[in-house]
This record gives C-alpha cells, structure tokens and sequence, in this order.
C-alpha cells in the first residue's frame, strides 16, 4: 500500500487523537468528531484513504448497519477489514472509520443513502450494495424517487459492481444505469411506496414475487441469487440454508446481499456463510437484556417499514413495551405512525412509553389495540410479569434503553 501523503498523514492522525479525547471526555465514541478534524486539515483526506483499497458502500434506508457488519464479518476471511461499525454514515465517520485501520486492504462502509453519490465519486469504490429504499420519519414516495434518480446519476459511466435487490422497484431503477449489477431477490414487506413506476408513473403490476409497468418496459430482471425462505439460492443454483443467529426474514434478506457482496470480492458462499453465522447482534440490536428475572429483546425500528420487519421478528405469544420519542435523529413530526399497522398487536399484553408515548396512544386507540400507559421505560418494565419480553423502540428511544442496560452489548 502506498503511504499517505505528509498533509493526509497529519490530518488523519490528528482526526485520531480528537476521537480519543472525544471518547475520554465522554462525549461518544468521537468517530465523527475525529473525521470532521481530519477533513478540516485535509478536505481530500477520505479520496486519499480509500485509495488502494477494494471498497464496498451500502446504502439503503433499512438494514445498513446489519448488512454492513454481515459483509465485514465475511471479508475478514479475507484479511483486515476498515468499517463504521457504529452508524457513523456520512463523511467524516468514513474517514474515521478508515483511518482507523489503515493498512487493511478492504473496506465495508454504511452510507446515508443521500450521501451515496458523494462518498462514491470520492472514494471510486468498486462494489455498492443497494438494498431498499422507503419513507424514513417524514420522507414521502417523491423524495426517496429524487434520491433514486441520483443514484442512477452517479452509477451512470462508473466501472462499479452493483450488487441490488431487484424485489424493490425504486432500488431495481436506481441501479440500473451501473454497468455491472447482480441481481438479488431479497423480498419486499413494504411496499407502500413502490406501486408506481419510477421511469414513468404507470401502474406496476405484481404477481408473486415478479413485477413489471403497465405502460413501459420496465419491469423486474431476472435474479442471480435469491432469497427461498430459510436459504439462498447462489447463481449455480445450489441452495444454502442461511441459519442466521439474527433474527427474522429482514435479516436473511441482509443475509443474502451479504453472500452476494462477498462473492462480488471472490469469497464463495462456503468460506463466507459461516462468518455471517457468528453475528449474534449488532450495535445493541437484537441483544437480550435480563434484569429482575425479565428477559427483553430489544428491537429497533426507525420508519414504517422498520415496524414491519420488527414485527416479523417478534414473539406473538409475549408482552410487548413500545416506546416512541420525537428528538432530532428520530424526526420531530410523528405523523408516520399513521403508517403503521398496528393491528397485528391485537391480543397481546402492550406497553407503551416514551416521549411521544400519547401519540402512540392515539394511534393503538383508533387501530382498537388496547394498552397501558406508562410514565418511563422502567415502570414498563416492572409492570410485566417476570419472564420474556420484546421491546421496539424507534432511535432515541432506543439508546435511552440501551443506556439504562449499561449499553449491555
Ligand atoms: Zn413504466
């Protein structure tokens, strides 16, 4: 690997001791901190990092993090692998993140999905994998198309290997202008925003897992891996039962992109599987936390397709805390929890806390889901008998219950 320019140099080590001082003072992990130290030393210091270095980015407004580390957990077959493992997906925590490994030969990177055209100019990656594109908070069906059509922008005339779920219509047309794209069929469970076709605002027609426009060719191409329920069927042909330890079908979708990735940098499923199969949880998601002989399942869920595949996961038979907060990374505004169905939580013991917790209630009370009402997590908590649990919490919600665990991860 080529050294680092002195200025880079500088720029990246100094990044380096702001996130330790960032981190000691107690102010976070300091991986953006560092990153935005080092790109005011050095505004071409994320361009210099990546180079030498084969790259994928990924990008989608659900399942980033967890497919992020399902592919780091493959390459390391590989060798040493730079990522941002913590969610940090715009500039300065890829500089963060790659600064931090600086020899590894590959890196894994989240990306924000408005950022994506950006950080791939910068970084002329090689892969991108692109797994589904919805409302986020107050986002709405125009935004994510504008979104998708600069993704076809910055794909177009690019040497990049797209790896894509061609199951989400707005993804498949976000896609297609790369030259290289292998196609997964990884499912769809919400498909509120694609009922019209992006290239000409036809109808799309759905039969079964195939869809295609009414009035234009546009329709979905023909997989090279897809997702058969519990398995993968690889380009060969051969089916591999993924046996995850994550749980539930979002996570065998991020599964499969994952096995795809990996065979994108010449991992077969056979070396890369395995590793996927070590990771238990991700960034607190997924955990199981135990206190006073309750045992809660903490799931995390950002936007309406989010809440789907929370409920997908969770346990029907068990009582559930809901818990909705309106702060900055959450979106002030909760009017997406009229996108919500939350009729499937009929007949289950519910509790909901959380900022916004009267918004919630609201919600579960037009939707005829009875509930009970709780002033904080803790008194939620408490009020179930001991036993099992689930919790889904949107993102500030979340870390709130997360700290009150000691960040038990
Ligand atoms: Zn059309």
């Amino acid at each position: 690997m080529t050294q680092l320019p002195l200025r880079a140099q500088l720029a990246s080590a100094l990044g380096r001791t702001a996130a330790t001082l960032s981190r000691v003072t107690g102010r976070g992990d300091g991986s953006v901190i560092g990153g935005r130290v080092g790109l005011v030393l050095e505004p071409d210091l994320l361009k210099q990092l990546a180079r030498d270095r084969k790259l994928a980015l990924v990008s989608a407004t659900n399942g980033k993090t967890t497919t992020t580390r399902l592919i780091t957990a493959a390459l390391t077959e590989l060798g040493e692998v730079a990522t941002n493992a913590f969610g940090a997906n715009m500039p300065a925590g890829h500089v963060s993140a790659l600064s931090a490994h600086k020899t590894a030969p590959y890196g894994v990177l989240e990306v924000d999905e408005k950022y994506l055209p950006e950080v791939l100019e910068t970084t002329g990656a090689s892969v991108v994998c692109l797994m589904n594109l919805s409302r986020d908070q107050m986002d709405r069906a125009a935004e994510i198309w504008l979104l998708a059509q600069k993704w076809r922008r910055a794909l177009s005339g690019k040497p990049t290997h797209v790896i894509a779920n061609c199951d989400d219509p707005l993804v498949t047309w976000g896609a297609s202008t790369a030259a290289k794209v292998t196609w997964v069929a990884g499912g769809q469970r919400w498909k509120e925003d694609s009922w019209s076709c992006p290239e000409c605002g036809g109808p799309l027609d759905r039969k079964g897992a195939d869809w295609a426009c009414r009035e234009c060719t546009f329709h979905r191409p023909e997989p090279h891996w897809v997702l058969d329920d519990d398995a993968v069927i690889d380009p060969r042909g051969h089916r591999w039962v993924l046996d995850l330890q994550l749980p539930g079908l979002a996570n065998r979708s991020n599964g499969a992109m994952a096995l795809a990735v990996a065979e994108a940098f010449g991992l077969h499923v056979q070396s890369a599987l395995p590793r996927l199969r070590e990771v238990t949880s991700v960034a607190g998601r997924y955990t199981t936390v135990q206190r006073d002989g309750r045992a809660a399942r903490l799931l995390l869920s950002k936007n309406p397709a989010g809440w789907l595949e929370a409920f997908d996961v969770s346990d029907p038979s068990l009582p559930i805390i809901l818990s909705v907060n309106a702060q900055g990374p959450d979106g002030r505004d909760t009017s997406w929890l009229w996108d919500v169905d939350y009729r499937i939580l009929r007949g289950r013991p519910v509790y909901i806390t959380g900022e916004r917790r009267l918004d919630l209630a609201l919600r579960l009370d037009v939707a005829d889901v009875p509930f009970q009402l709780c002033e904080s997590f803790t008194e939620a908590f408490n009020a179930i008998p001991p036993g099992r649990l689930d919790v889904i919490a949107n993102y500030t919600a979340f870390q709130q219950i997360r700290s009150e665990f000691g960040r038990a991860v």
